[in-house]
């Protein structure tokens, strides 16, 4: 029998469903990538995610060659032509069966039917879990629906965990003498990300050095920015480098069992794991999430502002608000934000400028390294008051307050902003008197927009939505 393994968003041979799948009773199995830069472009995806994209598919490239696979990179522009192309290979390399983890985005399902479609006639086609720990659409309240808030869907999660724990697959066996490998070269604009090593191995390295050092901290370190507590592996989740049953299996094995509820150690990361898969199971059940809809339809009512000078402002780290202006320019340097930063400067753009969250959503994607429809959607909503969340609209971050507390000392702040590198502490989130004072002509931005009023002016938002229900 010939297996061919699709390979998509899990660039891995670890805990591989389709992959562990193909080479169980395959007499050969090999590989394909299908690249669909113009596809890339349409989703607005970032060029160092697509640098660190083709550095993993060499990566994958040598592990399957290790393994006697040969991975064929196929190209596609877009997705619509995704069966063509397909075919047209098959012609000259018949296959009796494919395997392929499934995806979330509507138009990665789009693709997926009409392979169906042209394949299914000539050979098997085989879809698997690949990128939650429990499948979309099998965590369900009662009455089979989709939980649309976390805590009650976090509370299956874990007793679903608790019931039947998780299934972490065996690395594959070889299949044959290792082959040569070729460099990988995909078409597209790239920037480099070259800080960030590429491959599994890299992966289960920073994976297994977090969990010794950080993880029993994590709750404790989280939300400080200069302060380096989190993972940073949603770069490597995001393009199915990593598994969460990695991660499940890395927390095991540091804390000898797993966290179960609130106040145990490490129970606060495995917490960000399930909203990872709330958002992708919310994904699935609510395709509208990939169509640039809002989650709670009464809200694509509210009247954004089209101030575009402000959303160049706060794009270019320029709005006068220190803690938001470093977040915005470590981004576009690096291509990496701290997630507390990504709420503060989500809740800037959409409740102090009133600027369309869509507009956030896709400037993050387009610079992104973790860029993720899932996730970055699942954010972009929560901090908008339009998605799943239980909190209620007129919760309002204080970009002032919040540089109080999480960058106390200002040190995240003056990394990345030189021109306020003398300020003292006590200065440091409301630097404009001490600016003029000591340093005339600094160049530092006043605030664009008065944090109070631009807070009632976004509640005054939901409010009319409520008036519009009313009326
Ligand atoms: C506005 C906004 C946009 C975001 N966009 C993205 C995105 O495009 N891609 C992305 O991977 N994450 C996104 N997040 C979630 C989160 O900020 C990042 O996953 C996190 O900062 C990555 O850092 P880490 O790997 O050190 O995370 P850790 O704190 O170590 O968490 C471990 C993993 O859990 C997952 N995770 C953590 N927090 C969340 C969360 N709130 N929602 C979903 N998954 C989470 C990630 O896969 C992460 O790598 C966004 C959050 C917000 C508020």
């Amino acid at each position: 029998m010939r297996h061919l393994v699709w390979f998509r968003a899990d660039l891995r041979i670890a805990d591989n469903p389709a992959l562990h799948e193909a080479m169980t009773d395959a007499a050969t199995v090999s590989a394909i990538y299908i690249d669909s830069p113009g596809q890339w472009q349409q989703h607005g995806r970032s060029a160092m995610q697509r640098d660190f994209l083709s550095r993993n598919l060499q990566a994958l490239a040598e592990q399957l060659a290790t393994l006697g696979i040969p991975l064929t990179i196929l190209t596609a522009d877009s997705f619509t032509e995704v069966p063509t192309v397909l075919s047209t290979w098959l012609q000259q390399h018949p296959q009796d069966a494919l395997y392929a983890n499934r995806e979330l985005g509507i138009d990665e399902r789009r693709r997926d039917k009409a392979v169906q479609q042209a394949l299914s006639d000539q050979m098997a086609i085989r879809v698997f879990n690949g990128d939650c720990v429990f499948q979309h659409g099998s965590l369900t309240t009662r009455s089979g629906d989709m939980y649309k808030v976390f805590t009650p869907f976090a509370k299956t999660w874990l007793a679903q965990l608790r019931a039947y724990s998780y299934r972490l697959l065996p690395s594959p066996a070889a299949q044959g003498k290792p082959l040569k490998v070729e460099k990988i070269e995909l078409d597209g604009e790239q920037v480099s990300s070259a800080h960030w090593p590429a491959g599994e191995a890299a992966a289960a390295k920073r994976l297994s050095e977090f969990c010794q050092c950080h993880l029993r901290h994590y709750g404790e370190q989280r939300d400080y920015p200069a302060v380096n507590g989190t993972s940073s592996l949603s770069p490597y989740l995001a393009l199915g480098v990593l598994s969460p049953n990695q991660c499940l299996a890395a927390i095991e094995n540091e804390l000898e069992g797993l966290p179960m509820s609130r106040g145990e150690p490490g129970f606060v990361w495995l917490n960000e794991l399930i909203w990872r898969e709330f958002y992708r199971h919310l994904m699935v059940e609510f395709p509208r999430l990939s169509m640039s809809r809002a989650f709670k339809p009464d809200t694509e009512a509210l009247q954004w502002s089209q101030d575009s000078e402000a959303f160049a402002a706060w794009c270019a780290g320029q709005t006068g608000y220190p803690i938001v202006d470093a977040a915005m320019r470590c981004l576009n340097e690096t291509g990496w934000m701290h997630n507390r930063l990504r709420m503060i400067v989500a809740s800037f753009l959409t409740k102090d400028l009133h600027l369309d969250w869509r507009k956030g959503e896709a400037y993050f994607m387009s610079r992104l390294i973790d860029g993720e429809l899932a996730a970055n959607n699942g954010g972009w909503q929560w901090a908008a008051g339009t998605g799943a969340d239980a909190a209620p609209y007129f919760r309002v971050f204080n970009p002032t307050t919040q540089g109080e507390r999480f960058d106390s000392q200002g040190d995240f702040i003056r990394r990345w902003l030189p021109e306020l590198a003398e300020v003292p502490a006590r200065h440091i989130h409301s630097p404009h008197d001490w600016l003029d004072n000591q340093q005339p002509g600094h160049g530092y931005p006043k605030p664009i927009v008065d944090h109070k009023r631009a807070r009632l002016h976004a509640i005054a938002m939901f409010d009319a939505l409520k008036d519009q229900e009313a009326l």
